[in-house]
């Protein structure tokens, strides 16, 4: 077989979607990213098939692929079900390791962050309610595919998972990889997709971003200066979509970047291939 013959062939077998897996062990054989708190995990089956995590529907894309992940507080163990045209549903555990998560003390935040007045009440509601719509998206864009990078240069100042004391009070855990760099250097897109929210000066978040990579897969960007982007643009990854700031309840300059799979909130650091969960 001549070598322009068997590349041809190889190709047709990654891409045609007719290849991808029926079988429910190998599919687990082939996943990739990493089964742990905060992990995203990824893979190919055939399309025909549906996929279920802990019951909940994954979706399998046209070609086969599908994404999922897990929370920062997922039990030890999930169950992966695979149903086949036929009714026939096959079921396989997946370990999920778990982690520990550091306490990290913020103090110096506009105090109507940390607790903020009844009077804001109405305008969060519509304000997480974007948040909400903009991270329902779920298209067949593969844009997570392809990898993630960080969306600023500076210091790593705060991890997913910490418990947070804001101003000497116990708050909700973070979900974001804090990155202090000064204001006004740019902010670029992790990964390419379509900017689903765009918005100056939320309350609490100041100017944010969310990004759609596809699959329910978003990015989320807090605190910015200014915003380059508006909604409904597609961008590239490494695109400029703004600038550092400090706007909302943050202390100083900084991005504070999310990762959602729908509303699962996944640890940014692990897509980017670092663990610096333990530096500062
Ligand atoms: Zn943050």
């Amino acid at each position: 077989m001549k070598l322009f013959s068997v590349i041809g062939t190889i190709l047709l077998l990654v891409t045609n979607p007719l290849f991808a897996s029926s079988d429910l062990t190998q599919i687990v054989e082939g996943l990739k990213g990493s089964a742990v708190q905060g992990g995203m995990v990824w893979g190919t089956a055939n399309p025909d098939h549906k996929l279920y995590l802990d019951g909940a529907e994954v979706k399998i894309g046209p070609n086969g692929n599908f994404v999922f992940g897990f929370g920062r507080d997922a039990g030890k163990q999930a169950t992966l079900r695979l149903l086949s045209l036929d009714g026939t549903a096959t079921d396989q555990l997946i370990s999920v390791a778990t982690r520990k998560f550091n306490i990290e003390r913020v103090d110096g935040l506009p105090p109507k962050t940390v607790t903020p007045p009844k009077s804001w009440l109405a305008r969060r509601k519509i304000e997480n309610g974007r948040v909400r719509t903009a991270r329902a998206e779920n298209t067949n864009a593969v844009a997570w595919l392809g990898g993630f990078q960080k969306p600023a240069e500076g210091r790593f100042s705060g991890f997913y998972g910490s418990q947070r004391i804001l101003n000497g009070k116990p708050r909700s855990p973070h979900y974001g990889l804090d990155i202090a760099a000064p204001s006004g250097q740019p902010i670029y897109a992790p990964a390419g997709g379509i900017i689903r929210l765009a918005a100056a000066d939320f309350l609490l978040e100041g100017g944010i971003v969310i990004i759609d990579h596809g699959f329910g897969v978003s990015s989320t960007l807090f605190h910015m200066n200014s915003v380059d982007v508006k909604e409904g643009d597609a961008v590239v990854q490494g695109a400029k979509i703004g600038t550092i700031g400090s706007k909302g309840r943050a202390s100083g300059p900084h991005v504070d970047w999310r990762i959602n799979w729908g509303t699962v909130r996944l640890d940014p650091l692990l897509l980017i291939g670092k663990d610096e969960t333990t530096k500062d």
